[in-house]
């Protein structure tokens, strides 16, 4: 087993999937973990505290901060949203590997703090087909899915700054969850990460 789990970012704008990739692609791999955020924005119908986010107020999302209890957070529409530090540093202590299911700005922070940590964009295959989904969701207002349209745009330009990019086609979740997968599995076997067995054989 390894000594340390590695964090795996995955981004994509609004609209793009990322939920339902991550929740499949959970199921595939139930040995992960996944970090639940905290954030102020109010839950959506069926959200849960403590599954799809922990939700707080500005006052105790700014402490969380001064106290250092945040590993990477940002703003987004207005809202703060942030990765606890704690539960993170617990399962990747345990040798588990740990879904962050961030945007980019965040990413940016980890990856600067991590240099190891695992990026990957999921990106939807067109523009048109990012606005259909945000509009079928019907759970935004419309000036709400005219900021998170302008906002994906942008995130998708720094698509090139992460290490993996995974198209999320209409229907394709289970595809996209397993390229996903192979992606972890392979960056198991990079050879810095296959440091503590290797040293087994050179140190006898
Ligand atoms: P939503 O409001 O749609 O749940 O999330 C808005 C955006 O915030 C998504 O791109 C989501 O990935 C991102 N997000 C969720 N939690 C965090 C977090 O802890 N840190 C950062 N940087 N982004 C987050």
């Amino acid at each position: 087993m390894k000594s340390k789990g590695t964090l795996i970012v995955i981004s994509g704008p609004s609209g793009s999937g990322k939920g339902t990739v991550v929740k499949a692609l959970k199921e595939m791999m139930p040995e992960l973990g996944l970090s639940v955020s905290a954030t102020t924005r109010a839950p959506r119908e069926g959200e849960i505290d403590g599954v799809d986010y922990f939700y707080v107020t500005r006052d105790d999302f700014e402490e969380m901060i001064e106290d250092g209890d945040i590993l990477e957070y940002t703003t987004y529409c207005g809202n703060y949203y942030g990765t606890p530090r704690k539960e993170a540093e617990r399962i990747t202590g345990e040798g588990r590997d740990l879904i962050l299911e961030i945007e980019v700005d965040g990413a940016g922070q980890v990856k600067k703090k991590f240099a190891d940590a695992v990026t990957v964009m999921l990106i939807p295959p067109s523009l048109s087909a990012l606005e259909a989904r945000l509009r079928g969701r019907g759970t935004e207002s419309e000036e709400v899915i005219q900021k998170r349209l302008a906002r994906a745009v942008e995130e998708i330009k720094l698509a090139s700054t992460y290490d993996y990019v995974v198209v999320n086609e209409d229907g394709g979740v289970e595809d996209c969850a397993r390229q996903i997968r192979r992606i972890i599995r392979s960056e198991c076997n990079r050879s810095f990460r296959m440091s503590d067995v290797i040293e087994n054989f050179t140190n006898n």
